[in-house]
């Protein structure tokens, strides 16, 4: 069956920038068809977007996960001591914990306008139609759209990491038909992977014709490291090694050079800042005006639910609107409109899906969310953008369409049983005694 959305207003996006304009979309399949004025409903399922802002779902270019589990633990911590925390939590967890703590992400994304994330998970699903089948599950069985990646460590002559190499490579091959599911290797970052490992995957990217997902730059502490142990910033450091010889998205780069944003431009990087994540860690303000002059695809994660403590994207813009103005002291740098770019069409771009995700087009896959105007924060609508980012709290999002199917419907989800992932998560917490993680 189609689906119309009626009487909403749109929010699209040409050469000249955004603008919006009241029409009707028409969905088939998954696919938006046509965008006209008063489209025929006939045979369709009939969305009323009266008194909405129909707009392209949100891409949350960097999470993980898994890591609503550390949600609102292990906080307040320096970056290492932090690190140490959240990995004692999730070597205790399993693929299925791993499944519901994906699940619970997908839910609050959902409620708060995302439709796409780019995972850097913990387990890959080694039985596709095993039960609970860690991220890649959660994501076949709510109906979501994501890219994942295992985040991988370690070295190519460690059993172990061998190891989980195979089962990243393995998960891949058999979740390789799932339409809303991608994979891309997750090297964890250069002090954490050994140049050879790193290479191994690089050439194991250009092999299977993917892509691959890094954290690059993100403390003073890594650039310490790198400097001392092999003379150069990590970004540089990787390039040589070949890394950026394939897609790349590179979390952070907080610590990002002029050269190194040179080089990263020129090898086409994508960049996935994440502007919450590097205050609470205490890593600081990444230089994302010169990320945007130097031509770098700048998009927006909101890194894991350990070290945000949400993935509630309308918070990541509202966040990178403000601190950059404020780190730069330039009123006028990193726009809404540049930030609303950065998580819709840059997401985009950086996952390889151009034109057919992040922006609402005939021909354009129908991920889309329906947001409600008639809210105090959005009246009066002087600004529709300035609302979205600098007024909006994402808990607007009313109806989302993944894929052509609806997945909330006036705050109703429809393919997630939101009470049994709660109870799940809750035994879980106090199985892993994740309370407990910020004791000394
Ligand atoms: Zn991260």
């Amino acid at each position: 069956m189609k689906t119309l959305i009626a009487n909403g207003l749109i929010l699209l996006y040409d050469e000249s920038g955004w603008k919006t304009a009241k029409k009707d979309i028409l969905i088939s399949g998954n696919r938006i068809e046509r965008i006209d004025d008063a489209l025929s409903a006939e045979g369709c399922k009939v969305i009323d977007a009266s008194g909405e802002l129909v707009m392209p779902g949100l891409i949350n270019a960097h999470t993980h996960a898994y890591m609503t589990i550390h949600r609102n633990c292990a906080d307040d911590l320096a970056f290492f001591d932090w690190l140490d925390k959240v990995q004692k939590i999730e070597d205790s967890m399993t693929e299925e914990d791993v499944y519901w703590t994906t699940l619970l992400a997908i839910i609050e994304m959902i409620r708060s306008g995302t439709t796409c994330f780019v995972d850097m998970t913990i387990k890959s699903a080694q039985e596709m139609s095993g039960p609970k089948s860690a991220a890649a599950g959660a994501v076949r069985d709510s109906g979501f759209r994501a890219v994942i990646s295992r985040g991988l460590a370690g070295t190519s002559d460690s059993e172990e990491s061998l190891m989980k190499y195979g089962q990243a490579v393995r998960e891949m091959e058999m979740f390789r038909n799932e339409s809303r599911l991608s994979f891309i290797h997750g090297p964890h970052a250069p002090y954490s992977c050994m140049a050879d490992y790193l290479r191994k995957l690089t050439q194991s990217c250009r092999d299977r014709g993917i892509g691959q997902t890094i954290h690059l730059s993100e403390s003073l502490a890594e650039m310490d490291g790198m400097e001392k142990e092999h003379g150069m910033t990590p970004i540089r450091y990787v390039d040589g090694l070949g890394v950026f010889d394939v897609p790349v998205i590179a979390a952070h780069c907080v610590y990002a050079t002029d050269a190194d944003l040179r080089i990263m431009a020129e090898k086409g990087v994508s960049i996935a800042i994440c502007p919450k994540s590097n205050m609470k860690l205490g890593n600081g303000f990444a230089p994302v005006k010169k990320m945007m002059d130097a031509g770098v695809n700048v998009c927006m994660g909101t890194d894991g639910c350990g070290s945000n403590n949400s993935l509630n994207m309308f918070s990541e813009m509202n966040a990178a609107a403000l601190v950059y103005k404020g780190a730069d002291r330039q009123a006028q740098d990193v726009s809404a409109a540049d930030v609303l770019k950065m998580a819709t069409i840059n997401g985009a771009k950086a996952i390889g899906l151009e034109g057919q995700l992040g922006i609402i087009r005939e021909g354009a896959t129908a991920d889309l969310i329906l947001i409600r105007l008639n809210e105090p924060q959005f009246i009066p609508a002087n600004n529709i953008l300035s609302g979205l980012v600098y007024s909006s709290n994402g808990s607007e999002t009313d109806t989302m369409i993944v894929d052509g199917k609806v997945l909330m419907e006036q705050g109703k989800l429809t393919s997630i049983d939101e009470t049994r992932v709660f109870k799940e998560i809750r035994k879980m917490a106090a199985r892993l005694n994740t309370s407990a993680a910020s004791d000394a």
